[in-house]
């Protein structure tokens, strides 16, 4: 080994632990599906390197927000932006023009997304599912891909499935290979709806813990979750979401233990 290849591989390893964390700010976040209005106002902080668990009924609009802070759902009013940088929309005026495509894909690329049934691609290897986007994106060579995506596994505790295909993997270790694919290309920000929904009981537990490996390194996690225990160790805040409204918010201590709305204090009252 050359002292260059010595020193790539040092780099390496801080890339797996060590995330860049920025922050998330929803303005006015307004989002209707014909007469049926999903997102009614939301405003949202979420300073760089903190946990945000948002919770609510179902319906509420909890994946619609998460999907607007991707730009995967466009808003009709208000926006989000990422450490100042307005998403998927540029200010024109005092108007908010929709950004090229490419730009936008550019900017997706900081926002790692986890979802509840897990997305991976059936027919690729776990390490070829990682591997993937930093291939596809030209952010990394095949080879270096491969080698940052079986770091990423072996920090989800994967090391010995890098060459399993999904279907022979339980559904904590798919979701657990879905988490270092969201990693793969550095997000400053991860987005997780419903991580752990899908899984059997018994898995659960396996993820929420790469989950909180991921916020004690400083990552800027939003996460959708009914997992109240996990709210309460790793959020450093929790949003109740109910109606496309925020109708509390802070940290868990007062939402979870001590809610002040009526509504909130109804539905952490029959999820924990
Ligand atoms: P949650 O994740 O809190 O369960 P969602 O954000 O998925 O809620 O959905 C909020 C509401 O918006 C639901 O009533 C849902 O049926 C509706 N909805 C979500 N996406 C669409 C869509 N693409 N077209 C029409 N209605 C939608
Ligand atoms: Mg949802």
């Amino acid at each position: 080994m050359t002292a260059g290849e010595t020193q790539r591989d040092a780099a390496r390893h801080v890339d797996v632990d060590v995330l860049p964390a920025a922050g998330v700010e929803v303005h006015g976040a307004y989002k209707a599906f014909g007469a049926l209005t999903v997102l009614d106002g939301v405003d949202l902080t979420v300073a760089p390197g903190t946990v945000t668990v948002i919770l609510g009924p179902s319906g509420s609009g909890k994946s619609t927000l998460l999907r607007a802070i991707n730009h995967l759902e466009p808003l009709d009013r208000g926006y989000v932006s990422i450490d100042g940088d307005p998403i998927g929309v540029r200010r024109v005026g005092d108007r908010l023009k929709e950004r090229p495509e490419r730009e936008i894909l550019v900017q997706r690329r900081r926002i790692g997304f986890v979802f509840q049934d897990f997305n991976l691609f059936p027919h690729l290897t776990a390490v070829e599912n990682v591997a993937a986007a930093p291939v596809a994106t030209g952010a990394a060579t095949r080879t270096r891909a491969l080698g940052l995506a079986r770091d990423l596994l072996a920090r989800v505790g994967l090391a010995d499935k890098a060459d399993v295909h999904p279907r022979r993997l339980s559904g904590g270790q798919q979701q657990r290979v879905a988490i270092a694919r969201a990693l793969a290309l550095r997000p400053s920000v991860i987005l997780c709806d419903e991580p752990t929904s899908a899984l059997d009981p018994e898995l659960v537990d396996d993820v929420l813990e790469v989950i909180e490996d991921l916020a004690s390194t400083g990552t800027t996690l939003i996460v959708v979750t009914h997992e109240i225990g996990f709210a309460r160790e790793v959020a450093d805040q929790v949003v109740f979401l109910d109606g496309g409204v925020v109708v509390e918010q802070g940290p868990p201590s007062q939402v979870l233990d001590h809610p002040v709305h009526p509504r909130t204090r109804e539905f952490v009252g029959r999820v924990l």
